[in-house]
């Protein structure tokens, strides 16, 4: 089978969007990039992610070329694809609609630090202009305002995030989740206090060294 440890990891960590809140049902979606053999392993549309077996997983070249599956792809096929090809620096990508996440994006705004776990994003996550879903637009948006930041808001949609493994692309949707969530409940009862640049440019630089033990 085509990049097994790959397929195994897309089910491992879907499940996990599960189990921590981050997504229900068939919702959301990941992908993972195997650069050496240039395939990409996806999620498959609309299937339960305790139902998924490694058949399921769909195995796509870069440039959208399905090599192995006879499931159809994640609708949002392009952001992925997209990300993948833009960042050489990553080989994951994470989209969900988290609430808390999908909350500040629904106001159309950016998630700045009001918490240093922002740092997992950069000093704060960047909000993409709204465009239908599963479109090339939507990609293209997003592609543009991510640079090179690891989480993107979508507006009026969700959250994307992205790592060099999976495992850190789930961690990066985990932690602004939480963000998002201390953001919205401090503005509920007071005024949030921001985080300077200065103080978040040590703190991006401390986050570098994650993930990479
Ligand atoms: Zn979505």
């Amino acid at each position: 089978m085509l990049i097994q440890a790959e397929r195994e990891l897309i089910i491992e960590y879907g499940q996990k969007l599960i189990t921590a809140g981050l997504t229900t049902g068939s919702g959301g979606n990941l992908s993972l990039y195997n650069r050496a053999e240039n395939l990409v392993a996806i999620k498959p549309t609309g299937i339960d992610y305790f139902k998924l077996t490694p058949e399921d997983i769909v195995v796509m070249t870069i440039d959208g070329e399905i090599v192995d599956g006879e499931r159809t792809p994640s609708s949002e096929i392009n952001i992925h694809l997209g990300l993948l090809k833009h960042r050489p620096d990553i080989n994951a990508v994470v989209h969900t609609h988290s609430v808390y996440a999908a909350t500040i994006a629904c106001l159309n705004w950016e998630l700045p630090a009001v918490h240093y776990l922002v740092g997992f994003s950069g000093d704060k996550v960047p909000l993409a202009p709204y465009a239908t879903y599963g479109t090339k637009e939507l990609a293209e948006n997003i592609i543009r305002t991510i640079g090179s930041y690891n989480a993107c808001l979508m507006a009026n949609h969700g959250v994307v995030t992205v790592g060099n493994n999976l495992p850190t692309a789930f961690a990066v949707a985990e932690e602004i989740e939480l963000v998002a969530r201390l953001y919205y409940q401090t503005k509920c009862i007071g005024e949030p206090v921001i985080l300077s640049n200065e103080e978040m440019a040590v703190v991006v630089k401390k986050f570098k060294t994650y993930g990479q033990k």
